[in-house]
């Protein structure tokens, strides 16, 4: 059977990682927000969905603050207050818990040979973070292995803007992008910037909440690509 893709670049946040619910579920639980993990998983997709609803572009995270509070149980009367100390308590350092299967996905895909990149709308921090969470690093090493980690502060381009994809295409040499996928969690930005550059949109939708926002192929976890 042939593949799919020839090869997949990936989002970072909301694919390998989400905003670490250790630090946010203590800070939340103030306002009424529960404690379970899980449930901080659930609210990291259904506020995402709501900020590509809200049309969001990477510096606007009102409604996504807002949507995540209230999926973490945050009661309606307490929803400003507390989104206002989300926005102030989440960085891009705290984007750091794991998601379960990331790593598994990787390592089945290193082993198929199957050609792997990130591309991360990010602040000079993504290439570290993703080794000290122990999802891969660039080359041979410890953990899986991709060719590049392609950081918009670094580069200084973002998504959406299709021209991120640029630094990431020439460690694929030899694969025409429309045969490589781009797995992301965002539809305004993933979703919309790489369709722009070429390449095959997938989004990871776990709960269903981007059905009536994409046509794409949409996964509930990246083993889903296996
Ligand atoms: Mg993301």
């Amino acid at each position: 059977m042939k593949a799919e893709y020839d090869a997949i670049l990936f989002d970072a946040g909301g694919v390998f990682l989400i905003p670490d619910p250790a630090v946010l579920a203590p800070t939340l639980a103030y306002y009424g927000a529960g404690s379970d993990h899980s449930l901080y998983v659930r609210a990291h997709y259904g506020a995402m969905a709501a900020k590509s609803r809200a049309g969001g572009g990477e510096s606007d995270w009102d409604d996504y603050n807002r949507a995540y509070v209230a999926f973490a149980g945050v009661p309606d009367h307490e929803v400003d207050a507390a989104a206002f100390v989300l926005q102030r308590t989440r960085h891009a350092h705290l984007w750091r818990a794991p998601l379960v299967g990331s790593v598994e996905a990787l390592r089945v895909l290193n082993e198929r040979n199957v050609p792997i990149g990130v591309v991360s709308n990010a602040s000079g921090q993504i290439a570290e973070i993703l080794q000290r969470s122990a999802i891969c690093q660039v080359g041979d090493g410890a953990l899986a292995s991709v060719r590049c980690i392609i950081d918009s502060d670094v580069v200084g381009v973002a998504k959406p803007d299709p021209k991120i994809f640029e630094h990431a295409l020439p460690f694929f040499e030899g694969i025409d992008r429309s045969r490589i996928a781009y797995v992301g969690d965002s539809v305004t930005m993933d979703v919309e910037g790489s369709t722009a550059a070429g390449l095959i949109p997938v989004l990871v939708d776990p709960f269903n909440d981007a059905a009536d926002l994409v046509d794409c192929r949409r996964i509930s976890s990246l083993l889903d690509l296996l």
